[in-house]
């Protein structure tokens, strides 16, 4: 089962589930819509996720090529079939107008009786609560496109070769929309946080782009543009 344990990254910001109901009824310029997969790279880093979705950038390394090949099946729709018992949908389109989401499941399992149970797939192994976060705002996605209530998800991880249960439960769902309202809110501010230099950067695919060692440190940017721009 989940863990609900997890730091904010803006934990001036913390607020109830219900603080981030309908946001665009807020006042202010139109606000940009969350894609579920932003939850992921912020999750990882906040700079990452902002070069991505904020400046449009991307590269692959042997950790996302090796991600999307295991991928192919659950990205393709026409491979939705019945699975002892149960019905197995592949990418599934999602949305929610009352949270500002879009996005994509992977698997969304319908069972005897209706039960909608979203299914996450990740390539790898576990990493603390972050896929526990991207299936729950799956999961509110389907129940306002279906009208339902969903209680329950889980995530295939390919390392173990094992489904884990998520409960989705009213901690896990706050911090879920909490996170959604960080992610939007460094949408709007369109602002590159920091870099924080630390162990993620040796995995992470935008380390090219991002040039930590060079951002974390004011000092060598500085002297960085003087060595470029014109005097
Ligand atoms: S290289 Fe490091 S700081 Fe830059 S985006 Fe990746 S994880 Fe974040």
């Amino acid at each position: 089962m989940a863990s609900a344990a997890r730091e904010s990254k803006r934990p001036d910001r913390v607020l109830g589930a219900e603080q981030y109901d309908h946001p665009w009824e807020m006042d202010g310029p139109a606000l940009p819509i969350v894609p579920v997969s932003a939850i992921e790279h912020y999750e990882y880093c906040p700079r990452q996720c902002a070069l991505i979705h904020v400046d449009g950038i991307w590269a692959e390394n042997p950790h996302t090529v090796r991600g999307r090949r295991e991928h192919r099946r659950v990205d393709d729709h026409s491979q939705s079939r019945i699975e002892r018992g149960k019905q197995v949908l592949r990418a599934v389109p999602l949305w929610s107008e009352r949270y500002g989401l879009s996005g994509r499941a992977d698997v969304v399992e319908v069972l005897e009786g209706g039960t909608i149970r979203p299914v996450e797939h990740k390539s790898g192994v576990r990493h603390g609560i972050t896929a526990d976060l991207q299936v729950c705002a799956q999961a509110i996605c389907l129940e306002e496109m279906l009208d339902t209530s969903i209680s329950g998800a889980a995530i295939w991880y390919g390392g173990p070769r094992r489904r884990f249960q998520v409960e989705l439960t009213s901690e896990l769902r706050r911090m879920t929309l909490q996170t959604v309202a960080e992610i939007r809110e460094q949408l709007v501010d369109g602002v590159l946080p920091g870099a924080p230099n630390d162990a993620r950067c040796t995995q992470c695919q935008l380390r090219h782009h991002c040039l930590p060692e060079i951002s974390a440190n004011s000092g060598r940017v500085a002297a960085y543009l003087l060595q470029v721009l014109p005097a």
